[in-house]
C-alpha cells in the first residue's frame, strides 16, 4: 500500500471531510462544510524574544543576492474611520500622530540602509499598505517617499503601490505620490452601491467613487486596481455583478475580488447580531458570487493573474503580490507588518508605542520572530501553483522527490469530486476547486509534510462566524 494511502486510510471520518471533502452534485457548495484558513501555510517555530534581534542582524550582515527578486512591505497603521467589517484596525488617523510615526519611519529605512543585505539586494516592488497610506497628509507621504528613494536600492521597473481609500484620490496627494514614483494605486472600493458603503462605514457615494477614480486614472502616471468584496449584507449576486459592471466601464487596470469574512470580534458581527443590519452571505451563498464573477469576467477576456485577481489591461503586473506568495523575501517596515528573510518570517510590533520605542532605541521593531517550517521553499511552490488556478505534482517532483508523485492520488479523488480537471501532468481547478482553494492549498501542504517529513498534525483554523 502507498504511503499516501496508508495516510487517508489513518484519517476519521471526519479529518478526512475536513481534508479531502466529500462528493456531492454541488462541488462548488457542498465538497466542504467551510473554509479552514485565511492563509495557508505551515507553522514554524517561535524564536524566543531575547534571540530576535540577533539573529535579525546576523541575517542582514549577510550578503544579499541580486539574482533574486525582493520586495518591501511598509505599514501605514492609520485609518481615518473604522469599516464595520475590518479586522486589521489600528490607530485612528492623526496628523500629530502621524507626524511622530513616519518621524520613526524613515529611522527605520536609515537603518536599513546600514543592512549589507537591503543594499546589495535589488528590490523590485514596494508596497504601501495599510491601515490607509493614502491617510498621509502631502507632508508627511513627501518625505516617507523620498527616503525609500533614497535609500533601498530600486529596480529601474520597481512596482511602487499606494494603497488608498477613494476619499484620498485628490489631487494634492495623488501629485506628491506620482513625483515620488507611485506607479500603482490599489483603491479600497469594496462596492459601488451607496447605502451598501456607507453602511459599512465607507464615506463616499457611487458618483464620488467614480469622480476619484477617474481622476487618479486621469494622470495616466499609474496602474489602477481596485478591490471589490462580495457577501455583504444586503448585497446580491446582481448587485455584485452590478459592481463589475460599473467596474469594467471606468479606466482601471484590474480588480481584486474578496470573500467577506465576518470576523467573530468585528463591529460587523454585532450589528447582525444585533439586527442593525441583515445577515452577511454564508460561505456556501458566496460561492455563487464567485461563479457568476468568474463567468462575467471570462466573457469580458480578463486575465487572471491569481485565484482573486484580473488584469483587465496589460499594464497590470501585481508583482508584489506575486513576490510574496511565491516565497520571495518581503522586507517590512513599520508598525505592524509583517515580512520573510530566507528562511525566517516576523512582524513588527503592532503597539505603536512600542513600535516607536523601539526604533528610538536604535532596534528593528520585532514582535514575532518565526524559522519556517522545514520545506518552506516547496510549501510556496505548492502556493505559488494553487495561486494559479492549478497543480502540477510531475513538476514539484521533478525538483523535491519522487514521493510527492504519491500527491496524484488525492487530485485523483478530487478531480472525481469535481474541484479539478486533468490536462496531461496538470490539474486545472474548476470553479468549485478556486472556490475551496484554500483548503486545497493547505491539504496539500499538510500530506506534504506527511509524505516527506513525517509530521501529523493537521490545521483547523476557523476563521469567520459565517457558516
Ligand atoms: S480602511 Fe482598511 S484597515 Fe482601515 S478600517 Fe477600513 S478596512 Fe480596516
Amino acid at each position: 500500500m502507498s504511503k499516501i494511502r496508508e495516510i487517508l486510510d489513518s484519517l476519521s471520518t471526519e479529518q478526512y471531510k475536513m481534508m479531502i471533502g466529500e462528493k456531492s452534485c454541488q462541488p462548488l457548495t457542498e465538497t466542504f462544510s467551510k473554509k479552514r484558513v485565511v492563509h495557508p501555510g505551515a507553522n514554524g517555530q517561535m524564536v524566543p524574544p531575547v534571540k530576535q534581534q540577533e539573529i535579525w542582524l546576523e541575517y542582514m550582515q549577510r550578503k544579499g543576492d541580486k539574482s533574486k527578486k525582493k520586495a518591501v512591505y511598509i505599514h501605514i497603521p492609520f485609518c481615518s474611520q473604522i469599516c464595520l467589517y475590518c479586522g486589521f484596525f489600528q490607530n485612528y488617523s492623526n496628523e500629530e500622530r502621524e507626524t511622530m510615526y513616519v518621524d520613526r519611519l524613515i529611522k527605520q529605512l536609515l537603518m536599513a540602509k546600514e543592512y549589507k543585505y537591503v543594499q546589495d539586494s535589488v528590490i523590485n516592488a514596494v508596497f504601501f499598505g495599510g491601515g490607509t497610506p493614502s491617510t498621509l497628509s502631502p507632508y508627511n507621504a513627501d518625505r516617507l517617499l523620498k527616503t525609500m528613494n533614497e535609500v533601498l536600492p530600486l529596480a529601474n521597473d520597481c512596482e511602487i503601490t499606494m494603497e488608498a481609500r477613494v476619499h484620498d484620490l485628490v489631487d494634492e496627494k495623488l501629485q506628491v505620490w506620482f513625483k515620488h514614483g507611485v506607479n500603482r494605486i490599489s483603491v479600497g472600493v469594496q462596492s459601488f452601491d451607496t447605502a451598501i458603503r456607507q453602511s459599512m462605514g465607507r464615506k463616499d457615494d457611487k458618483e464620488t467613487v467614480i469622480e476619484n477614480l477617474k481622476r487618479a486614472a486621469s494622470y495616466n502616471q499609474a496602474v489602477l486596481i481596485i478591490d471589490l468584496i462580495y457577501g455583504l449584507p444586503a448585497q446580491d449576486v446582481d448587485n455584485f455583478v452590478n459592481d463589475l459592471k460599473i467596474a469594467d466601464s471606468l479606466p482601471i487596470d484590474g480588480m481584486d475580488l474578496y470573500q467577506l469574512n465576518v470576523f467573530e470580534q468585528s463591529a460587523l458581527k454585532k450589528a447582525i447580531d444585533n439586527g442593525k443590519i441583515p445577515p452577511a452571505a454564508t460561505t456556501k451563498q458566496q460561492a455563487k458570487y464567485l461563479e457568476a464573477a468568474i463567468s462575467y469576467l471570462d466573457e469580458l477576456a480578463y486575465k487572471r493573474l491569481s485565484v482573486c485577481h484580473w488584469a483587465k489591461t496589460n499594464r497590470e503586473r501585481s508583482m508584489y503580490n506575486t513576490l510574496a506568495k511565491s516565497g520571495a523575501d518581503v522586507i517590512p517596515f513599520g508598525s505592524g507588518a509583517g515580512g520573510f528573510v530566507g528562511d525566517i518570517s516576523m512582524f513588527l510590533n503592532r503597539d505603536l508605542q512600542r513600535y516607536m520605542n523601539a526604533i528610538d532605541e536604535g532596534k528593528w521593531p520585532l514582535m514575532v520572530l518565526t524559522k519556517e517550517a522545514e520545506g518552506k521553499v516547496l510549501f510556496k511552490d505548492i502556493q505559488a501553483q494553487t495561486e494559479n488556478c492549478m497543480v502540477n505534482i510531475q513538476k514539484l517532483a521533478q525538483v523535491y522527490s519522487e514521493e510527492l508523485l504519491q500527491l496524484e492520488e488525492v487530485l485523483n479523488i478530487w478531480v472525481e469530486y469535481g474541484l479539478f480537471e486533468k490536462c496531461g501532468h496538470t490539474y486545472k481547478m474548476t470553479v468549485a476547486g478556486q472556490f475551496w482553494q484554500n483548503n486545497i492549498t493547505q491539504t496539500i501542504i499538510e500530506l506534504t509534510q506527511q509524505l516527506l517529513m513525517g509530521k501529523k498534525s493537521f490545521e483547523v483554523q476557523p476563521i469567520a462566524a459565517q457558516g
